[in-house]
């Protein structure tokens, strides 16, 4: 057994993509359940529930979450009505805790601002009618979330998955009742803004994850990331933050629970 902290939250994982990048998924699950670890393993297309629903359904301590992100948008994918359909089909077969990944991305070419926010904002309708959490991805496109944001109301509390966004949006996000999830840029040397910005964040409101397999922390940069890759995460956030490893571990477990209201 590997000695890693014992309760970590990682609020934020694509298991499948692990498992592509040639991870054994289930010694994996075997020692995160042997660490006391939970999380979410999250969405990324109108079809992958149902099949993660088979293959991890049987891990109490993973939840799952269905969504379509703004690549879903991208020339060549099914038209989106039929991609709601399909996801709304594979919402009500299994017992998904949270709508997500759903968001825009100006950084990569998947199509236009306005198709992107056409699938999101049908999405938050989804998300709002099921009475679900949405878990936001937002790549360089704080302007148009701070709009978003402006002009609705949430009954859920959602959260920015990864955030790299500004201080602006951040303020907002939390006014607005959502957490900020942090993932392995924050302990990249060069994100000093981002690293003074979660100092200041109040901690009732902080979620940690790794977005495995992408974005390993320091001093793992460059590897294939998994969840195991929390405990860097968690010891330089809590180093940055002033305080003890287990208290910012048991911060973010009683957060991480108040997200799901279990
Ligand atoms: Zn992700």
């Amino acid at each position: 057994m590997q000695t890693l902290p014992l309760h970590m939250i990682d609020s934020h994982f694509h298991l499948l993509s692990i498992e592509r990048k040639g991870i054994e998924v289930d010694s994996l699950l075997n020692t995160m359940q042997e660490h006391s670890m939970e999380g979410i393993d999250i969405g990324l297309d109108a079809n992958d529930l149902t099949a993660r629903a088979k293959r991890f359904g049987g891990y109490p301590f993973v939840h799952l979450s269905g969504g379509i992100g703004p690549w879903g948008v991208k020339e060549g994918e099914a038209p989106i009505d039929s991609q709601l359909e399909t996801l709304q089909e594979q919402l009500i077969k299994t017992n998904a805790v949270a709508i997500g990944e759903i968001g825009l991305d100006n950084h990569w070419d998947y199509g236009s601002k306005v198709n992107q926010e056409g699938l999101l904002t049908a999405q938050m309708e989804i998300a709002e009618q099921r009475n679900l959490p949405v878990i936001f991805h937002n790549r360089e496109a704080d302007e148009q979330f701070i709009t978003l944001l402006r002009s609705r109301g949430f009954s859920r509390q959602g959260v920015f998955h990864c955030f790299q966004g500004g201080e602006e949006l951040a303020k907002l996000a939390i006014h607005k009742g959502f957490y900020l999830s942090f993932a392995g840029p924050l302990t990249y040397k060069a994100n000093k803004g981002m690293q003074e910005l979660f100092t200041k964040m109040p901690a009732e409101r902080i979620l940690l994850e790794t977005d495995s397999p992408y974005l390993s922390p320091n001093p793992m940069r460059g590897r294939v990331n998994t969840p195991l890759n929390m405990e860097h995460i968690y010891r330089f956030a809590a180093e940055l933050r002033g305080i003890e490893l287990t208290d910012l571990i048991q911060q973010v477990k009683t957060n991480f629970h108040s997200f799901l209201r279990a």
